[in-house]
């Protein structure tokens, strides 16, 4: 069989996979339902905890059909209380589509809005918490994937230690990438899904979390059918199996980009993508163009990037002529000012480096002037 050709991905997931990772969803078709995929999600779900040194004692991952919006979903609809509130620590994106998920299921939430271009200010989330004995829920993004921007999610929890609330990060798109060790936080949930870190294709999410807590909310009003995380969990335990369906031939590729990962080291895998993103960085500021995140707030993945001020420059323009040379960019989504670019999934140094060339060369073609004007 031939490979089609390779592209490069630089919106923040789906990621670029690996050709093996590709191929290894041709398989026998198989029956879900059959002990010999039990043994493969099984081995998923263990694989998964290890990423991030966690317990089994402790915690456990469940798996779900679904991108990773499904799983914020099950958490937040899961996770909360009757009569009780959740804060959201909201700086981004991502935790604005939270609040959405709360004012869609009638949950009571705090909306603590933040500055979009700075990390979560403690001393606000603190005094926030103290204020209101109803917070039962904490929830924050750890990297904002509309900016780039990095929140610090180790601080948050020692406050949340001590306090009886659980605390929940979305980390879609910093697990398997920026490495993090549940053992050493206090963190009691965390999500993603398949396509992002993980660099296998979509269709797959999954919680890592406390098991005392997901059992204790079995006790909850049930909000949702589908994304309930006891019924899912539940469904784990008793048949080693998703309760519906599960995306059969993405967890094939799940299983193989595990075993990539595994085989480069997460700490290799963490260098090599802020190694993509250093260069990417560089180029562009020798090229004159500024970021909407400062450096040092930034997570070292992804690069949202002011529009310059010139006529000839549309988005639409440079996007097409790169598509055109396999590479795919992606539109902001700040303000419509900016356009992102992320270094996620199976990208090298060299990659970064024949994008740029076609960059600069779009960029020579559709008469945009270097240095950029601002
Ligand atoms: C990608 C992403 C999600 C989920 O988005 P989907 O469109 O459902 O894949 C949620 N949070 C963060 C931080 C993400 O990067």
């Amino acid at each position: 069989m031939k490979l089609p050709p390779r592209k490069i991905l630089l919106n923040p997931g789906p990621a670029t996979t690996s050709d093996t990772v590709k191929l290894s969803q041709i398989v026998s078709d198989i029956c879900p339902r059959e002990v010999e995929f039990e043994l493969l999600m099984n081995s998923i779900r263990i694989n998964l905890l290890d990423l991030v040194n966690a317990s089994s004692e402790i915690y456990s991952s469940v798996l779900f059909s679904g991108s990773g919006t499904l799983v914020m979903d099950s958490l937040i609809s899961s996770l909360v209380p009757e009569n009780k509130k959740i804060l959201l620590l909201n700086n981004g994106a991502y935790t604005q589509r939270a609040v959405d998920i709360c004012s869609y299921y009638g949950i009571s939430y705090i909306d603590l809005k933040m500055p979009y271009n700075e990390p979560i200010n403690l001393d606000l989330f603190q005094k926030t918490l103290n204020d209101d004995p109803d917070i039962s829920v904490v929830y924050t993004t750890h990297h904002e994937t509309g900016s780039g921007l990095l929140n610090p999610i180790n601080e948050i929890s020692k406050i949340t230690f001590f306090k009886s609330v659980i605390f929940i990060v979305d980390t879609i798109s910093s697990f398997a990438m920026i490495p993090l060790d549940l053992s050493e936080n206090k963190i009691d949930f965390i999500m993603s899904s398949s396509q992002k870190g993980i660099s296998a294709m979509a269709g797959m999410a999954f919680v890592i979390g406390k098991t005392e807590l997901i059992e204790k909310s079995s006790a909850h009003i049930k909000k949702s059918y589908y994304s309930n995380l006891y019924r899912q969990y539940s469904h784990f335990l008793n048949f080693n199996q998703m309760h519906f369906t599960p995306p059969v031939q993405t967890l094939y590729s799940v299983k193989q980009a595990l075993f990539e990962i595994k085989n480069e080291g997460l700490v290799n895998k963490f260098k090599r993508h802020n190694d993509s993103f250093n260069l990417l960085e560089q180029r562009l500021v020798k090229l004159g163009f500024k970021f909407y995140i400062e450096r040092k707030y930034n997570a070292g993945l992804l690069l949202s990037i002011l529009y310059p001020q010139d006529e000839n420059w549309t988005f639409e323009s440079i996007h097409d002529y790169c598509y055109a040379h396999g590479f795919t960019i992606y539109p902001g989504k700040i303000n419509e000012n900016t356009f992102r670019l992320s270094v996620f999934g199976d990208i090298k140094h060299n990659d970064i480096d024949n994008f740029m060339n076609c960059f600069e060369s779009g960029l020579d073609s559709i008469g945009v002037q270097i240095p950029i004007i601002y």
